[in-house]
């Protein structure tokens, strides 16, 4: 009996591992692997074409040490760019993979809006890469989170897909409670300054139970896109007045204003 049982589940085994590349070819027949970033037809599922892969913003070295952003030529070892100088962020560095523009834009859409959760794998991929000085073993990876009206209207929170994708991919701690979002903001684009700060003041909170996990640690937000900073700025002062010794920041894409001459 116990022979014949051992034997069943192996042609099952078997027969799930003939089936597998079977299933797979009938699935790209019926729904062939398209561009993550276009509707291109490509060999390899969650990829991109070679026209998006050639227009891919990707942020080379040389780049600022405290924001990421790329310096069009070579001023020196943790050069700062003058927004560095001039308006230091409360974070440590951030890291980001690419300039939000062409495909990295249309990326981030598609993960966000159209739910192609598994382009996080490979975003994830290449953050880990853009953030390889920043991870390590001893790094709490915490997402940004979003307010629980958002993420019940979402369903899921597109910057905890590309923190776990992180950990898979670069290393690190992913931790996604250790932030909460307590107040429902509106978006950060189009305000002032003055307002952003007015309108994101309060919005995050470390929950008493979480607090032991960052004192001493080093913390590493991700968040899709940087664009005023504003909110990776208040989760960072929240966490350093938790005890966290250092907050870095790695995020999928940045917005190309903040692009250095
Ligand atoms: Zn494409």
């Amino acid at each position: 009996m116990r022979l014949e049982t051992i034997g069943i589940s192996g042609a099952v085994k078997r027969l799930a591992s003939w089936t597998k590349p079977v299933g797979r070819v009938v699935l790209d027949i019926l729904l062939p692997p398209r561009c993550a970033a276009c509707p291109q037809e490509i060999a390899e599922d969650a990829g991109l074409c070679p026209a998006c892969w050639a227009t891919m913003p990707f942020i080379e070295h040389p780049v600022c040490h405290r924001f990421g952003t790329p310096f069009t030529h070579e001023i020196g070892v943790a050069a700062l760019s003058p927004r560095a100088i001039a308006e230091p962020p409360e974070f440590d560095r951030c890291r980001s993979a690419c300039l939000y523009q062409g495909p990295a834009k249309d990326l981030v859409h598609a993960l966000k809006f159209s739910r192609r959760r598994e382009l996080a794998d490979p975003m994830g991929r290449w953050m880990a890469r853009a953030g390889r000085e920043l991870l390590g073993e001893a790094a709490l990876l915490v997402p940004v989170p979003l307010h629980r009206v958002r993420l019940i209207k979402r369903q899921f929170n597109q910057s905890a897909d590309l923190a776990r994708a992180i950990a898979r991919h670069g290393g690190g701690e992913y931790q996604p409670e250790v932030l909460r979002r307590v107040k429902n903001t509106r978006p950060q684009v189009g305000l002032t300054a003055k307002q952003r700060q007015k309108n994101i003041r309060g919005a995050f909170v470390v929950p008493p139970e979480q607090r032991g996990l960052i004192a001493g640690r080093r913390v590493v937000l991700v968040d899709d896109v940087f664009t005023t900073g504003s909110t990776v700025e208040a989760c960072a002062r929240v966490l350093l007045r938790q005890g966290a010794v250092c907050v870095d920041v790695l995020t999928f894409a940045v917005a190309s204003d903040w692009l250095e001459t």
